[in-house]
């Protein structure tokens, strides 16, 4: 009763989720259309319950986030074939004391780079490598799987690999990713290509490399993975108490997780999950915003930009493949785009740190455009706030002590915590815990 196919977004062409294809007739992009008439075979309260009952199981399938959904993701998916490393179910932190200084309601911070690779891509990996992995086991001639990737999506896409035991390869900006990002598909034997170019150019390539069907395309433009990460939205739900909040801010590059946070408050209000639609806010670095100056011309049409360095690497995309998606996603949950300085998302980044936090660049964008948007009066007081963190702070180690150390470029370090280099003298350190403690 519950099925999915691939369906243009555009148009009426549709395609079984068993084929590789990733655009439709007319070049556009693709989703994963579910017969969500189906979904209403179970009401509320009974979907409610499942996935109440399913927290409860240690069933490997069950202890993910994403596949503890699994009816609503793939549903003709045999859970034999899921290749899952326990992703989602990540932590809800509670900035209660920041939402108290910038004078909101309440503030959540979804940590999604708590997770087998640090980052939220594993939500979308997932199930992309699960569906491949069906593909393999069915006789579908795929040799490997490959991406283009700022970093985290070539590190989700080798580990969830090599668990399946499928070969991988990653296209990588050359000298673009911080140190840990590019070790990681070399620690899970990824073949790993670092192009002199950046993440548009690598995009390119990858695509004309996976024209040869035998070799299957993982970026986010492939409607599997959005299916893995528009769990987020569930989770929140349910985590919750069955709401969302008024306002959700995550940073966006290619624009797919913002696509895929939309699409599952889609679900949830066709399941009669939530009513009450939230508010979505894309935050984007200055160095690299096609998306908030399309929305600042009132999405008239996307003009790609040469995206400039970012602290942000992740997001450092000027030409975001998802754009049509984000532009829907923003319309639909009556949006607003921001975008925040080198400065301000750094400092943002270390002033949540303050608070127990350890946040990414990224992470940085999204508070950054939190902060600022409090102080101009778009967000309000009476408002309950969720951040979305895509990444682990400890995958972005340069920028953290760099920032400590008072050393990243052009950025004067406002929240800077400084080390104390003594001898090894307890009158030494008497001096300095004077007056601190
Ligand atoms: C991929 C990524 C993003 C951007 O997500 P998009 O889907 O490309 O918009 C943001 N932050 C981090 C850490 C990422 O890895």
């Amino acid at each position: 009763m519950f099925s999915a196919e691939f369906k243009s977004i555009s148009g009426e062409d549709t395609y079984p989720l068993s084929q590789v294809v990733y655009r439709g007739k007319d070049g556009s992009l693709l989703e994963v259309s579910h017969n969500r008439s189906a979904w209403n075979s179970r009401s509320p309260s009974d979907w409610k319950s499942l996935f109440q009952q399913r927290r409860a199981s240690f069933a490997p399938v069950d202890l993910s986030g994403v596949w503890s959904k699994r009816e609503l993701v793939l549903p003709g998916l045999p859970v034999e074939d899921i290749v899952t490393l326990q992703e989602g179910f990540s932590p809800l932190f509670n900035a209660q004391k920041l939402a108290k200084e910038i004078n909101v309601k309440s503030l959540h911070v979804k940590l999604c780079g708590n997770s087998h690779t640090g980052s939220f891509k594993d939500l979308g990996m997932t199930v992309l490598v699960s569906q491949v992995n069906h593909l393999v086991k069915n006789k579908i001639p795929i040799k490997a799987v490959a991406c283009a990737s700022t970093g985290d999506t070539s590190a989700a896409l080798s580990a969830y690999c090599a668990a399946a035991g499928i070969p991988s390869i990653v296209f990588l900006p050359a000298g673009k990713i911080s140190v840990a990002q590019l070790v990681q598909p070399i620690a899970n034997n990824s073949i790993v290509l670092a192009l002199d170019t950046d993440f548009d150019g690598c995009m390119k390539i990858v695509q004309e490399v996976t024209a040869d069907k035998s070799i299957y395309l993982a970026n986010s433009m492939n409607s599997l993975r959005i299916e893995g990460q528009k769990t987020i939205a569930y989770e929140l739900c349910q985590e919750l108490g069955w709401s969302l909040p008024n306002t959700l801010i995550i940073p966006g590059g290619n624009l797919g997780n913002v696509s895929a946070l939309a699409k599952g408050i889609d679900d949830l209000l066709v399941l009669g999950l939530i009513e009450k639609k939230p508010r979505i806010i894309v935050a984007q670095a200055e160095n690299a915003n096609p998306f908030y100056l399309a929305y600042k011309r009132n999405f008239n049409k996307l003009e790609a930009v040469q995206a400039e360095k970012t602290l942000a690497s992740a997001i450092q995309i000027g030409n975001p493949v998802s754009y049509p998606k984000a532009e829907q996603a923003i319309k639909d949950y009556n949006g607003i785009v921001e975008q925040v300085s080198e400065q301000e998302l750094a400092d943002a980044a270390h002033r949540a740190d303050k608070i127990g936090l350890y946040c990414c660049p990224h992470t940085g964008v999204a508070l950054g455009a939190l902060f600022k948007l409090c102080e101009k009066k778009e967000i309000s007081s009476d408002e309950s706030v969720v951040v979305v963190s895509t990444a682990h702070g400890l995958k972005f180690s340069e920028f953290k002590a760099g920032y400590h150390e008072q050393n990243l470029e052009g950025i004067i370090s406002k929240y800077a915590n400084a080390i104390h280099r003594l001898p090894a003298n307890a009158g030494a350190v008497a001096d300095v815990l004077r007056g601190k403690v």
